[in-house]
């Protein structure tokens, strides 16, 4: 929940605890913002792909325990399944699995997912509520900064690299409204590296950090 005396919160979304999440934090420490880190208990640095030309690699989680240190950590699937595709057993397994081995590294319990791919059906949906996660975002933008009513199917405001990224972030701050506002932004971040736009980040984070009428949380305290 958003503190009473907040009109406005600010939340990030980043998927997938890959390498490039280390420099991500350290932004976000710095400007003072909070993040949600969806991440895979059961992959590793052991694979590594090209973004844009770039090598993308997954961090070793139980030597992060540290770098995500007052942020939260979510649930994306233990080995990133697209879950709409799953035999009961095997959702059970990402889901279910992916939760107790990031309670067992993290000393809590996840209550929020990202759905990998964005891929989300009412089974899965099910299946999150009956290992107690509260909400699920998917990647669809809804522009918008209103509270929503399912929480299961969250709508993030939009991406980093969505072309209205910064009109948001003005309007946002030019906002008035009595009625609560989310500014929800998401991506990945290696992303970053392979657009080379890391200035895009802190740009954003010159604009929208350090208000004092605004919130900073992750997604589970402006969202539960
Ligand atoms: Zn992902």
């Amino acid at each position: 929940m958003i503190p009473e005396r907040f009109r406005k919160a600010v939340t990030f979304s980043y998927d997938d605890g890959n390498e490039q999440d280390i420099r991500l934090v350290k932004l976000f420490n710095q400007y003072g913002v909070k993040c949600t880190f969806n991440l895979n208990s059961g992959l590793d640095n052991s694979t590594e792909w090209l973004y844009q030309g770039m090598p993308v690699r997954r961090l070793n989680l139980p030597e992060c325990i540290d770098l995500y240190k007052g942020h939260e950590i979510a649930v994306h699937g233990t080995f990133h399944r697209n879950m709409t595709e799953l035999s009961e057993s095997e959702l059970h397994e990402e889901i279910f699995s992916d939760r107790d081995r990031l309670t067992e590294l993290f000393g809590s319990v996840p209550v929020g997912m990202a759905y990998p791919y964005g891929c989300h059906s009412q089974t899965v949906t099910e299946c999150l509520k009956s290992a107690g996660i509260r909400y699920g975002r998917i990647v669809h933008p809804s522009h918008s900064f209103a509270l929503q009513q399912n929480l299961l199917v969250f709508l993030p405001t939009c991406h980093h690299d969505d072309e209205n990224l910064f009109s948001l972030a003005e309007a946002f701050l030019a906002s008035e409204s009595d009625e609560r506002q989310i500014f929800y932004i998401w991506g990945h971040s290696y992303e970053f590296d392979g657009n080379h736009n890391w200035d895009r980040m802190e740009r954003l984070l010159d604009k929208i950090a350090g208000k004092p009428d605004i919130f900073y949380g992750t997604n589970a305290e402006i969202l539960l």
